[in-house]
């Protein structure tokens, strides 16, 4: 079974009726729902008991999953760094959204990941760059999302080891929109959909994209981060 942990800061929802009519119980409720399978369990964690990240449950969790928006400097520094620090030894991560400004994200980019937005609904392709990766199987050239908000480049981010998708707005902008690192023994998929006002998380294709993710960033190796002092094994 692999055991993901989903954080959202759960205020929008609470905030606008227009958001909660979409999630009515919370993005985390609707993403619980959706991603839970054969394979995979869920819990979740909002802003409300984001002290309950703790050292023993993220020692408990295979990928960790990050939804905030209005509230990332409310998340404790020494919260995003436990995040950042499990992530390193091996705990898989995926950001979803507006979860690239988040401090866990920033703290494992090493840059500021400043990009350009405007929220006015425009439709969105998000291609395909490489069929053969795990984390498309089961999508087909490309995702059609009827609204979503427009992100555009500059995306401040480190160079991706991989690129997945690249998104593409009505307006004409275009978006490294899934992105794959490694960091540490970790590995981390970043995920441009997922606008609050739009029904993204129900979209078939955006569940089986986060699906695949989540077992393409599974690892049963957790380390140890240490630089110990060594003796030499031959005299
Ligand atoms: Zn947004």
């Amino acid at each position: 079974m692999i055991k993901v942990t989903i954080y959202n800061e759960y205020l929008h929802e609470r905030a606008s009726e227009r958001v909660a009519k979409v999630y009515p119980h919370g993005i985390h409720e609707a993403l619980k729902e959706n991603l839970t399978d054969e394979d995979i369990s869920v819990k979740t964690v909002t802003l409300d008991n984001v002290e309950d990240i703790t050292d023993e449950l993220l020692a408990d969790t295979d990928v960790f999953m990050w939804w905030g928006h209005k509230a990332h400097e409310k998340v404790p520094d020494e919260i995003a760094v436990r995040v950042q620090q499990a992530c390193l030894a091996g705990m898989g991560m995926i950001f979803l959204h507006s979860g690239h400004h988040s401090k866990p994200f920033k703290l494992l980019m090493g840059t500021p990941c400043n990009l350009s937005w405007r929220e006015d609904g425009d439709r969105e392709y998000l291609w395909v760059c490489d069929p053969s990766h795990p984390i498309v199987q089961g999508i087909g050239n490309y995702i059609k999302l009827e609204h979503e908000e427009t992100y555009g480049e500059p995306f401040m981010i480190p160079e991706p080891d991989k690129l997945i998708f690249i998104g593409n707005y009505e307006g004409g902008e275009a978006f490294r929109s899934g992105c794959c690192y490694r960091r540490g023994y970790g590995k981390i998929f970043y995920f441009q959909p997922g606008h609050e006002t739009f029904p993204t998380f129900y979209h078939p294709d955006v569940i089986r994209v986060l699906k695949n993710a989540i077992r393409w960033a599974v690892s049963d190796y957790r380390g140890v981060l240490e630089c110990p002092h060594i003796k030499k094994i031959e005299e």
